[in-house]
């Protein structure tokens, strides 16, 4: 299933500005003969744009048509799509997709307008992992620069290079080799977010907090009809000790869930004791992200806000969904 993207991206004219999405799959497919040794793969071109421009309402759609690939017997599906969105998308269809079968996003980072163009390598790697026998829950993975990563860990982390997906809490969930694919661990699925309504889509704000700040944008936050927000904190989950009572007023309109901007680890639950502390922030209503990032926190959000008609029953769903990404 393609959707446009860098790996799809080239000079409409020669007076053109920059690269746009304008390749089609075959385009693309045609470029690796070597993926008829590995499966049969169909092409669909299920989208053309820049990774930035996709909503949940498209991906809603992708995962329907992910679980009807599924269930007429494909083996796993391969989402080929703009890097600059992939974690998040791969966490929706992790979370959306309701089939057993393997679903590996990938994209490039340098067009086929570039020398080491590394599209039809990762596309190939995908395939191979979508093709692979499962002896473990695989659920939704990244495949980049032949690592294999889970979606519910995988972020970009370098605007240009081809090693930009890591798992920085984690690591990877194994790479391929040789033509192999190599699991060295593996995840457990996630809890069910219930199935999002599109007409309930509604969005949900992410506010990074800064050193120095005050309580201006948290107070705008409320006035701006968002269906709930995430707070990116410092560290562990921690806020200047100046917004905590415009925090607790926002959690009392809308679901506020609090994450950590260092982008690893988990937010703090028991620890710090002083106003503006992880124990304040959650005592005020703040919901934890636990071990996701802010971006991925949104998406499950987002997605259980849309799949439950009140608050109550979306933040025990999201709470369920952040209890499932780690286990003992
Ligand atoms: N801007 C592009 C996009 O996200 C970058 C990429 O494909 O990697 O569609």
């Amino acid at each position: 299933m393609a959707l446009g993207g860098t790996i799809a991206s080239s000079l409409a004219s020669a007076e053109a500005r920059g690269i746009t999405p304008s390749l089609g799959v075959a385009n693309l497919l045609a470029s690796i003969p070597a993926i008829e040794t590995v499966a049969e793969v169909d092409g669909v071109d299920f989208r053309r744009m820049p990774s930035g421009d996709l909503t949940f309402v498209d991906l809603v759609e992708l995962a329907g048509r992910i679980d009807e690939a599924l269930h007429a017997g494909a083996h796993g599906v391969v989402v080929i799509q703009g890097t600059d969105t992939l974690e998040e998308t791969a966490f929706a269809l992790e979370l959306l997709v309701r089939t057993t079968g393997t679903v590996v996003v990938t994209g490039a980072m340098r067009s086929p307008n570039e020398v080491g163009h590394d599209g039809p390598a990762n596309v190939l790697a995908a395939v191979r992992v979508a093709a692979a026998p499962r002896s473990a829950h695989v659920g939704c993975v990244v495949v980049m620069n032949d690592e294999i990563h889970a979606a519910r860990f995988a972020r970009k982390t370098h605007s240009t290079s081809p090693a930009t997906f890591r798992s920085p809490s984690a690591g990877p969930l194994g790479w391929c080799v040789e033509g192999r694919v190599r699991w060295t661990s593996s995840v457990r699925p996630l809890a069910d977010v219930g199935r999002p309504v599109v007409a309930r889509l509604a969005a949900v704000a992410i506010l990074r907090l800064a050193l120095g700040d005050d309580a201006r944008l948290i107070e705008s936050l409320a006035r701006l009809d968002y269906a709930g927000a995430v707070i990116e904190g410092f560290g562990a989950g921690h806020a200047p000790a100046r917004v905590v009572d415009a925090l607790e007023t926002l959690a009392q309109s809308v679901p506020v869930v609090l994450a950590s901007r260092t982008g690893a680890g988990e937010v703090l639950s028991a620890t710090y004791g002083y106003p503006g502390g992880e124990i304040d922030l959650l005592h005020r209503g703040l919901v934890s992200s636990g071990a996701l990032d802010a971006l991925k926190a949104r998406v499950a959000l987002t997605l259980a806000l849309a799949a439950h008609d009140n608050r109550r029953d979306a933040l025990d769903a999201f709470a369920r969904v952040v209890a499932s990404v780690t286990h003992e």
